[in-house]
């Protein structure tokens, strides 16, 4: 079976005590790998390499830094085939989707901030004919980087990319669930000549080796996505640490339909913002608000359109919807279902788990399910499944329309339906999220502020924002 590697000081190496956890592939069930149980000493042994590399990296130019990234982008899409199939495998994700979004985002990242980081410029204040103010960033130092599993490789990237473009060393944690593309990444960092240290990659769990990284007095920042519960954990451990902290968290976002919409795409968007990866993006519309003149004929046309995603086989070319996870994930799933009955939704299609026939007969497979009847208030509505499953709501006016929109304790993202231009501005002006898309989703340009409010986290990333973070500022003030 295959033993997946930490990645320290240049080289593949084995846990220090030995440990190892079994990786399973959420289409079959079956275990397939072994990943590093990591913990205290394997980070030692990462501060350390990390703490060689850093003045090199630190001093290193940004068009040097800038080419060794770009060499890893290109090793990406060179091996991207690969990758691809790795992340189908390990997530249960559709492999088209794995290609054309994860990987091809994954080298995307690198390539952005690799660029970035040759543009990056710091502020001055000028004080009239009394002094001029500059303003300096430098590396933070060690930083740590911990990601989710529902985008490995893309979310990964997301965060090391600008870490290591802004000159810092990183100790970076992916998900124990989805560990194979990051210990690939390992493999294209050591081909691309990354020198030794810079980037350190520790396999394990949470409480084993994600702790002790957030805690460690040595790594200055932490940028985190993953579930609100544990960011609030991650917040509350390093509180007397003063450090650095980016928490990218949970959401539950809702997607508002206006009666004056491009009808057939709208359905279309929609069902693919509810849908895809299974529903387990942060950034996926499980709230859907209708405008009650069109209800009935949305609803219709959107049943439609879901029960035409193909779902199936994560390997093969034409599936859209693969399998959850983990067994784990797709019990609080089916659980939330459940609840959601309980709480007199009315399951309008899906609801069940799949049994698939052939390979894939012991997978963890859902329908996408649409529930309908449902208060805006209970536990469906309010906690966030980070599944295949949405809900469809009536309102009569844009105010009832926000005040539904906003009555969540998260705030990521949101999207808006409407050929009405005042009132989109309207809505996107008031509306609680860090990111408003209007009659699109998912449109991403990687300059753009990126993060939420409320319980959906603190902090923003992309762009600028992310070498902000990521570098540290000191102000110089020279008396004329
Ligand atoms: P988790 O919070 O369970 O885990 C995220 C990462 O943190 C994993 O690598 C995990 O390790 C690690 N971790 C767990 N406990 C600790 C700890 N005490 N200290 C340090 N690290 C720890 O989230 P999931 O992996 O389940 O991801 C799903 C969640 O992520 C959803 O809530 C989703 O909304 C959110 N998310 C948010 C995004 C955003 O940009 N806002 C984007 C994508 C997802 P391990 O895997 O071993 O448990």
């Amino acid at each position: 079976m295959q033993q997946i590697k930490n990645y320290i000081n240049g080289e593949l190496v084995e846990p220090y005590m030995g440990n190892y956890l079994d990786n399973t592939v959420p289409a079959t069930g079956e275990i397939y790998s072994q990943i590093p149980d990591s913990d205290n000493d394997d980070l030692s042994m990462a501060i350390e390499s990390a703490e060689n590399a850093q003045q090199n990296w630190a001093n290193t130019s940004n068009e040097q830094r800038a080419k060794v990234l770009c060499k890893l982008a290109d090793l990406i899409e060179a091996n991207a085939d690969t990758l691809a199939l790795s992340e189908a495998i390990d997530n249960g994700k559709p492999i088209t989707l794995a290609k054309n979004v994860d990987i091809y985002r994954a080298a995307a990242n690198i390539r952005f901030f690799a660029h970035a980081c040759t543009q990056f410029s710091s502020e001055s204040h000028s004080m009239e004919n009394v002094a001029i103010n500059y303003t300096l960033r430098d590396p933070i130092g060690i930083v740590g980087c911990i990601s989710p599993w529902n985008l490995p490789l893309y979310l990964f990237t997301w965060k090391i990319a600008p870490a290591l473009a802004a000159g810092n060393v990183v100790i970076a944690k992916p998900s124990e669930i989805t560990p194979m593309t990051a210990y690939l990444f390992s493999k294209l960092c050591i081909k691309a000549e990354l020198p030794d240290g810079v980037l350190n990659i520790l396999h394990g769990t949470g409480p084993n080796i994600g702790a002790p990284i957030v805690t460690h007095p040595k790594i200055k920042a932490i940028s985190f996505t993953g579930g609100t519960s544990t960011g609030a954990h991650i917040a509350k451990s390093t509180a007397g640490l003063f450090k650095k902290l980016s928490l990218e968290l949970g959401g539950k976002n809702p997607t508002v339909v206006f009666a004056d919409c491009d009808f057939e795409d709208t359905v279309k968007a929609v069902t693919q913002a509810a849908f895809a990866n299974q529903g387990q993006i942060c950034l996926c519309g499980s709230r859907i608000y209708i405008e009650k003149p069109v209800y009935e004929k949305f609803k219709k046309a959107f049943i439609e359109q879901v029960e035409e995603i193909k779902i199936g086989d994560p390997l093969e070319k034409d599936t859209q919807h693969g399998a959850l996870v983990s067994q784990e994930h797709m019990l609080k799933v089916l659980s939330y279902i459940e609840l959601a009955q309980s709480e007199g939704g009315k399951i309008l299609t899906g609801g069940k788990q799949i049994n698939l026939e052939g390979r894939c007969a012991n997978g963890f497979f859902v329908e996408p399910t649409v529930i309908e009847n449902l208060d805006n208030n209970c536990r469906t509505n309010q906690e966030e499944i980070f599944g295949p499953v949405c809900t469809l709501m009536p309102f009569e006016t844009e105010q009832e329309a926000l005040e539904l929109a906003n009555g969540s304790e998260y705030g990521l993202a949101s999207s808006i339906w409407t050929n009405d231009l005042k009132r989109a501005h309207r809505m996107a002006k008031h509306i609680e999220a860090g990111i408003v898309w209007i009659n699109c989703w998912l449109l991403r340009d990687l300059r753009t502020p990126f993060g939420g409010v409320k319980s959906s986290g603190v902090g923003r990333e992309g762009g600028l924002e992310a070498l902000r973070f990521f570098t540290e500022p000191k102000n110089v003030c020279i008396k004329y």
